[in-house]
């Protein structure tokens, strides 16, 4: 094993602990320190749980030290979870205002089965106010920063998850994928994230967003560290009506054989060329090359509906998550405050004063625009529309898949952009899910895997890999096969040409 723990993939730790060479314990607190070191500079956490991360450690510990032979492979292996599922004991804020200080009684299923399999949990990850975002600059906590360059965003709105794994604050982290928010924020850090089957992983637990296109799944530093968290969280919860009842797809089998021979790798026409930057498009056609040269057979396809996709989803989103937020009216939980000047409110003027002083900008936005979409008269015009162009763009796949096994594009058209860029450019943040909104729309898995450094900033792209539902496995075949060779060509992971961040130390001295 790597001899710095937190340089080590979860794969090693989860062996070295397997094989009594370290303990949960050291491992753990090797993260924390970690932490203190260098999250000031990137704040990746919202929360950081030092005390009931090494509690999980030393119970690992004990449990290994007496012989139990049902210690999951993972056991000891840490994680730091996006604050937006819940868990029990720990602050849940959805990085809103309207949530500071609220504690959840209850674990999401995901955290559950984390907690079950033995995984201290480090804290939670700061993210765009309810997932609304590509950036974590809509954040109610302040932005998170990307490891390779602390002036540029992290993506969003997972951005502390990613950027939790690129600065080795975690060798794992949780995400939520709505429209690409585990995916964009791994191209732009360098790091692995996917987007599982909706229904495949459980969202009891999950702070809904829109709950058609919510999806929570793993992030990782490598291809088979997320096929061993994809493994953890996955399968059928009775507490969530649209989970699949079927047995997770064999994602880590895939990742280790990572083999592509014979497969059909389908390019979106739709999803390359022009509005992408040239380095990140010249990266993918490398990349392609490369899964060419590993036995796969390249076709082009074409998906016309696409073009519509950001449209459709920007009526979708934001009609369910005015829903979805309504229930934050300061009766049941979560910020309460007076109107100014009124002496005796009624509960409408305190609900209306809550949500004005606890939603920022971004989460009103949609939530107007939601309320207007859906209002009666307009309906049929903007949400019944909206969803028709979703069945087009599943049937663009249905026919795309016929073609191909695996879809392929780059998964943001740009590398990190600078903190504040695109903050005033709504569109011009919305343009960075173009790639990723469609798979999300249709209910199908999407992967992202480190294709290289664009050359004319440095920074890292991302390639995505899309498949047809319940076949996530497919994911990490392509994944795994083009990581391997990619690392063959740079000798290494990407990772490893991360600059080294300043320190607590550092920055005292
Ligand atoms: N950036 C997209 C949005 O703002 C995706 C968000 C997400 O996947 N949670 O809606």
């Amino acid at each position: 094993m790597n001899h710095d723990i937190t340089r080590a993939s979860a794969a090693e730790l989860a062996d070295a602990l397997g094989r009594k060479e370290i303990s949960a314990v050291e491992v753990t607190q090797a993260h924390l320190d970690r932490i203190a070191a260098v999250d000031g500079a990137v704040h990746s956490y919202l929360h950081v749980d030092a005390h009931g991360a090494l509690e999980a450690a030393r119970e690992v510990d004990d449990r290994r030290a007496a012989g139990d032979d049902e210690l999951h492979v993972m056991a000891g292996v840490p994680i730091a979870v996006k604050d937006v599922m819940t868990t029990k004991g720990l602050p849940t804020t959805c990085g809103s205002r309207i949530l500071e200080g609220w504690i959840p009684p209850y674990d999401a299923t995901l955290v559950t089965k984390l907690r079950a399999a033995g995984m201290p949990i480090l804290g939670k990850t700061n993210m765009d106010e309810f997932a609304m975002g590509s950036s974590t600059e809509h954040s109610a906590y302040g932005p998170s920063r990307n490891p390779w360059d602390l002036d540029r965003i992290p993506g969003g709105s997972g951005g502390g998850s990613s950027s939790v794994i690129a600065s080795f604050q975690a060798p794992l982290a949780i995400g939520t994928d709505t429209g690409g928010s585990i995916r964009q924020p791994a191209a732009v850090t360098g790091t692995v994230g996917t987007k599982p089957t909706y229904g495949g992983v459980s969202r009891y637990g999950l702070v809904a967003l829109a709950s058609s296109l919510d999806q929570a799944g793993p992030c990782a530093r490598t291809v088979l560290d997320t096929a061993l968290l994809h493994a953890v969280i996955g399968g059928y919860d009775p507490r969530d009506s649209t989970s699949i009842h079927a047995p997770v797809p064999q994602v880590v089998r895939a990742a280790q054989r990572a083999d592509v021979s014979g497969m059909r790798i389908g390019v979106v026409k739709q999803l390359t060329g022009e509005g992408y930057q040239a380095g990140v498009q010249q990266r993918f056609d490398e990349a392609v090359a490369l899964l060419v040269d590993a036995g796969a057979q390249v076709v082009e396809v074409d998906c016309p509906n696409f073009q519509y996709a950001l449209a459709a989803y920007y009526l979708i989103l934001p009609s369910e998550a005015s829903s979805n937020l309504a229930k934050f009216d300061a009766m049941r939980y979560g910020l309460r405050v007076g109107p100014d000047g009124i002496p005796d409110p009624s509960a409408e003027q305190v609900m209306a004063a809550s949500r004005d002083a606890g939603f920022g900008d971004e989460v009103k936005r949609r939530i107007i625009l939601g309320t207007y979409a859906l209002s009666s008269g307009y309906y049929d015009a903007y949400y019944g529309q909206a969803q028709k162009v979703r069945r087009l763009i599943a049937q663009d796949f249905d026919r795309a898949f016929a073609q191909a096994d695996v879809l392929v594009s780059p998964t943001a058209p740009t590398t990190a952009f600078r903190v504040g860029e695109k903050l005033d450019d709504v569109m011009a943040m919305y343009l960075n899910d173009v790639a990723t909104i469609p798979a999300n729309l249709a209910g199908i898995p999407g992967m992202s895997v480190p294709s290289g450094l664009a050359p004319e900033d440095g920074l890292p792209t991302g390639l995505q890999i899309l498949a047809p539902a319940m076949a996530d496995d497919r994911l990490y075949a392509v994944g795994a096969a083009l990581e391997r060779a990619l690392h063959a060509k740079w000798g290494g992971p990407l990772l490893a040409n991360a600059p080294e961040l300043p320190t607590a130390a550092t920055k005292e001295a």
